[in-house]
């Protein structure tokens, strides 16, 4: 297969934030996915939360003169009507630190949700679920080339030693992803996107 097609393959499995450790056959590689351990969603160690409420990072800066808001990647820092300093705040109205007596405290630099505020933890638990319990779940996938009308035959060495097989036709930007739990009559559905939906 070539490198490119290969390599390809490997960029989308990255953008769905998903690790990918090859070792000396580029064709088969572990693909490991850090999730939640009850409902397998996304864990993302990049996200921040609030310390004290768990309230997820809303990355938006905050003006508690003017009540109005701007984005943190990007967005000023200052607030266009009353020129005071913005603050990533904790969005959550029932939190400790927007609590009257300790809005000032916790406004200190750039605010609680800043990343190098001691109130900010990395994510702790699940968006999906509320789980506190995360994983590494990692599966073995192999990339296998075939024939633009070639019928596809799953080997049962094959499926018993890898977790996926990914399809792809030789002239044709055509794939199919199967796994354990294919059906005969899924041998035949190439799709034109590379769906990954069924790895994890
Ligand atoms: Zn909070
Ligand atoms: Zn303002
Ligand atoms: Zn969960």
């Amino acid at each position: 297969m070539r490198e490119q097609r290969i390599k390809s393959i490997y960029y989308k499995l990255i953008s769905l934030g998903y690790d990918i450790y090859l070792g000396e056959n580029t064709s088969e590689f572990f693909v490991v996915k850090h999730c939640c351990a009850i409902c397998r969603s996304s864990w993302y160690m990049n996200l921040t939360e609030c310390y004290f409420c768990g309230m997820i990072n809303s990355y938006l800066y905050y003006c508690r003169t003017c009540k109005n808001y701007s984005s943190t990647t990007g967005g000023s820092a200052v607030c266009s009507t009353c020129k005071q300093k913005r603050k990533k705040i904790c969005f959550n109205d029932k939190c400790i630190t927007n609590q009257k007596e300790f809005v000032e405290e916790f406004s200190k630099k750039n605010g609680v949700m800043d990343k190098n505020s001691p109130s900010a933890t990395s994510q702790s638990h699940c968006i999906n679920c509320g789980s506190d319990q995360n994983i590494y779940s990692s599966i073995l996938v192999c990339l296998k080339e075939v024939k633009q009308n070639e019928k596809v035959k799953i080997d049962n060495d094959l499926i018993k030693k890898y977790d996926a097989l990914i399809f792809v036709q030789q002239d044709n930007t055509k794939y199919l992803v199967v796994n354990k739990n294919s059906k005969k009559e899924d041998l035949k559905k190439f799709k034109d996107e590379l769906d990954l939906s069924i790895l994890f």
